[in-house]
């Protein structure tokens, strides 16, 4: 169901003209609830601005999204949902601010499995157009490269130098001599809120940690665990690069980020 900037439609009408959809000129963000309530909400809001200010566009205030999320809550009565927004050059005509709900069911085998995901072809550069912390389809294209390798949960794209960045939506984190280390931001990332929050649970937690400048792709296949994040499923633990690079899933350093994973969050949504 989207809300598209006035009502709840079942099919929203985007004019023809909205330059998000015939150019892409738009920006997004996603959130998702925990037990019923929006996780990081201000934060995400606030990553949804920075991405407004880069594009010069608008978007609605704080506590009108949050009108429109319990308007939500309401309708479909779903435990949990994903909520989307996406905004796009405000016309005399139409209304381009839309929100799109899904009931999201919690996928145990995700995570006690663990997935698979390719290293993409296709690289990013270390000079982009428009800065990797702005959420766009115009960055987004890296997004699209992972549809064509459709059989893998995610695609990790390297950068220009060959080094690893990220999936196409999801941050990525390994382990190696027990010490749980991510590409910095610098490597040309998305700042997720996941990896903000991951982060700062292994510093609660006393693991070891680095945000490591240069990632080579031999450190992640050599790795002893791997795991992704992203808002929508928190925490995914990888269990096989393609073709053949396998790791342990859980592996301890995983499954004690796993373990505590629920009730960080929950002390988070209760602060
Ligand atoms: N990296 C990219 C390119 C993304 O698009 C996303 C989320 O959509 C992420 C990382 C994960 O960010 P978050 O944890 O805020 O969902």
């Amino acid at each position: 169901m989207f809300y598209n900037g006035k009502e709840w439609v079942e099919f929203p009408l985007v004019s023809g003209d909205d330059e998000g959809f015939v150019n892409g000129y738009s920006i997004y963000d996603v959130l998702r609830t925990y037990s019923g309530i929006p996780y990081n909400l201000k934060r995400h809001y606030d990553r949804l601005k920075r991405s407004a200010d880069f594009m010069a566009l608008e978007i609605p205030p704080l506590e009108k999204i949050k009108i429109i999320l319990n308007q939500a809550k309401k309708i479909h009565n779903y435990e949990e949902f994903r909520f989307k927004i996406y905004v796009t050059p405000f016309t005399s005509k139409y209304k381009t601010f839309y929100c799109f709900v899904e009931e999201l069911k919690e996928d145990v085998d995700l995570i006690e499995e663990g997935v698979v995901v390719n290293i993409a072809r296709e690289r990013k550069t270390s000079s982009p157009i428009i800065p990797y912390y702005v959420k766009t389809p115009l960055n987004g294209s890296i997004k699209y490269i992972h549809k064509k390798y459709d059989y893998y949960y995610d695609s990790i794209v390297l950068n220009e130098f060959g080094n690893v960045t990220e999936g196409t939506y999801s941050n990525i984190f390994y382990v190696s001599g027990g010490v749980l280390l991510t590409p910095h931001i610098s490597s040309g990332i998305l700042p997720g809120i996941t990896r903000e929050d991951v982060l700062e649970l292994a510093n609660d937690l006393s693991l070891e940690v680095e945000e490591k400048a240069n990632v080579q792709v031999w450190e992640l296949l050599s790795a002893e665990e791997v795991f992704l994040t992203h808002t929508s499923r928190g925490v995914v633990p990888v269990r096989r690069i393609f073709p053949d690079f396998t790791f342990t899933v859980p592996g301890v350093v995983t499954e004690a980020i796993l373990d505590n994973w629920k009730d960080f969050i929950t002390e988070k949504i209760e602060d």
